[in-house]
């Protein structure tokens, strides 16, 4: 029976078409597989992309097994060949994904290279470049709540995910302090717009491994290949564009990625913890480019939302009963970082698993206050020193010296009101380690810095970014 692995499959459409329900999905998942052959209970079946493959494992899995069990017996299993996902000359390295560590029995990891056979030239759809998208799918639309916090940043995204490159929102440019969302919300629209095209090419890269690439390719001589890899994106999503801040080669790459990309129709969407505006030392041309689109920041959401974001992560980790109660206080309790909500809320899951602790108010309330603790013990004077002496690019020694220099001054007075309101140390500790300095210096310099913040803007500036920094490091 030469042709028995085209029955099979064919008997297995039927039964998923039916379970499926929605014409569409099964129309994009599943028409697109080629059966190739069937070794006693192993079916093989050829999937176009690494990303194909992993969709499938990751909403029709159980399906799948279903399936095969019926056609094939309890020891059927099915076997994936994945025709490569590479592009043209550059590849990019990354790690294949077993993205949450799930092991099944059914599935067996992909096997060949198999591009001469492209299943989209049969199904009569065009041939594209293949890259592997880098998207985690822990990152959708459905679980990123919404809030008036996001409302903007996240309809623009969505309508950016039916048309990419057609609105106005090119490049969309999400902004915010880290813990917000905007990694979560920049996956969900790759995810969203494959979904919807799974055909285009969606790549999103962070600014340190862009770097990386560039730089490599410079080291190889290959910099034409890198632009050429980045010119055949439908929908580039770069990640933390702040990060490429001094970095004039990769800069001058991206600028000219963006041009081409936006003549082209393409879509653009970037991340960074500050708005254009405020982007130090990225080029003004590759700025001005980041404003043609839509700016928008993501907020920090109000308890709301930050109870709707708890629950949501507590169903999405299984069926863990937490009562209200304790859901409303860490919602109160944590309010600056979605980052922290979710911190707080895994150690209090890991406590009840491990521990066997019935989750309740006080547990609640033991972790966020160890936690809360915790973050601030961690904050000592010497941390407080060498953040203060790397943003004026002095010395630590120069701090602890006896110059008189009116940059170190100022460098020595902000470590000393800096350890006197974060740490719990005495004035008589805090002078000894700025420079061998008495109490009356600590104090003194505390009402200096203090008073300088009500009438010396550009002051003010400095001391709230090194608030920023201490709090964020930390
Ligand atoms: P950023 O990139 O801004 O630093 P992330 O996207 O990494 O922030 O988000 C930090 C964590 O908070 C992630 O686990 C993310 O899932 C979660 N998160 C942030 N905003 C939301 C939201 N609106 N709904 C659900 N989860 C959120
Ligand atoms: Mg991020």
């Amino acid at each position: 029976m030469e042709n028995n692995h085209v029955a099979v499959w064919k008997k297995c459409l039927d039964i998923i078409r039916d379970n499926i329900g929605d014409p569409k999905s099964f129309k994009v998942w599943f028409e697109p597989i080629k059966p190739l052959h069937l070794d006693k209970q192993v079916l093989t079946i050829q999937v176009p992309s690494q990303f194909f493959y992993e969709w499938l494992e990751e909403h029709y899995i159980d399906l799948l097994k279903k399936v095969i069990k019926r056609e094939l017996g309890s020891g059927g299993r099915l076997q994936y060949s994945i025709v490569m996902d590479t592009a043209d000359s550059f590849q990019i390295t990354q790690k294949s994904g077993n993205r949450n560590g799930l092991v099944n029995p059914l599935i067996q990891i992909p096997v060949t290279d198999n591009s001469k056979m492209d299943p989209w030239v049969r199904a009569g759809m065009p041939t594209k470049t293949r890259v592997k998208s880098n998207l985690n799918f822990k990152y959708t639309f459905e679980n990123f709540i919404e809030g008036d916090c996001n409302r903007l940043a996240r309809s623009a995204g969505y309508a950016i995910a039916e048309e990419p490159g057609k609105t106005s929102f090119n490049p969309l440019f999400l902004h915010s302090p880290t813990g917000l969302g905007k990694t979560h919300l920049m996956h969900a629209i790759g995810i969203q717009t494959k979904e919807n095209f799974p055909d285009k090419t969606v790549l999103y890269v962070s600014s340190e491994e862009f770097t990386q690439q560039y730089v490599e390719a410079a080291k190889n001589g290959s910099k034409n290949d890198f632009a050429h890899f980045y010119q055949a994106i439908d929908v580039l999503l770069i990640d933390d564009v702040h990060k490429l801040s001094g970095r004039s080669g990769t800069q001058d790459q991206l600028f000219h990625i963006f041009n081409y990309l936006h003549q082209n129709g393409k879509q653009i969407i970037l991340s960074s913890d500050k708005p254009p505006v405020d982007l130090a030392d990225i080029e003004a041309r590759l700025l001005s480019r980041f404003k043609w689109g839509l700016a928008t920041d993501l907020e920090l959401p109000n308890v709301q939302t930050r109870i709707e974001i708890l629950k949501s992560k507590i169903k999405n980790n299984g069926e863990i009963d937490i009562p209200n109660d304790v859901i409303e206080y860490i919602a109160y309790s944590i309010s600056n970082n979605v980052r922290e909500l979710e911190g707080i809320l895994n150690s209090i899951l890991a406590q009840s698993i491990l521990n066997k602790r019935t989750i309740t108010l006080d547990l609640a309330r033991d972790m966020i206050d160890k936690f809360v603790r915790n973050s601030a013990k961690e904050i000592s004077i010497d941390y407080i020193k060498n953040i203060v002496c790397d943003y004026f690019q002095i010395t630590v020694d120069e701090i602890n010296s006896r110059t008189r220099k009116r940059e170190i001054v100022q460098a020595r007075q902000l470590a000393m009101y800096f350890s006197k309101k974060h740490t719990k140390c005495s004035l008589a500790n805090i002078g000894v380690q700025c420079g061998n300095k008495d109490h009356a210096t600590v104090l003194h310099a505390y009402r200096t810095v203090t008073d300088l913040l009500d009438t010396d803007k550009q002051f003010k500036v400095y001391v709230e970014d090194l608030e920023k920094k201490i709090k964020i490091s930390n």
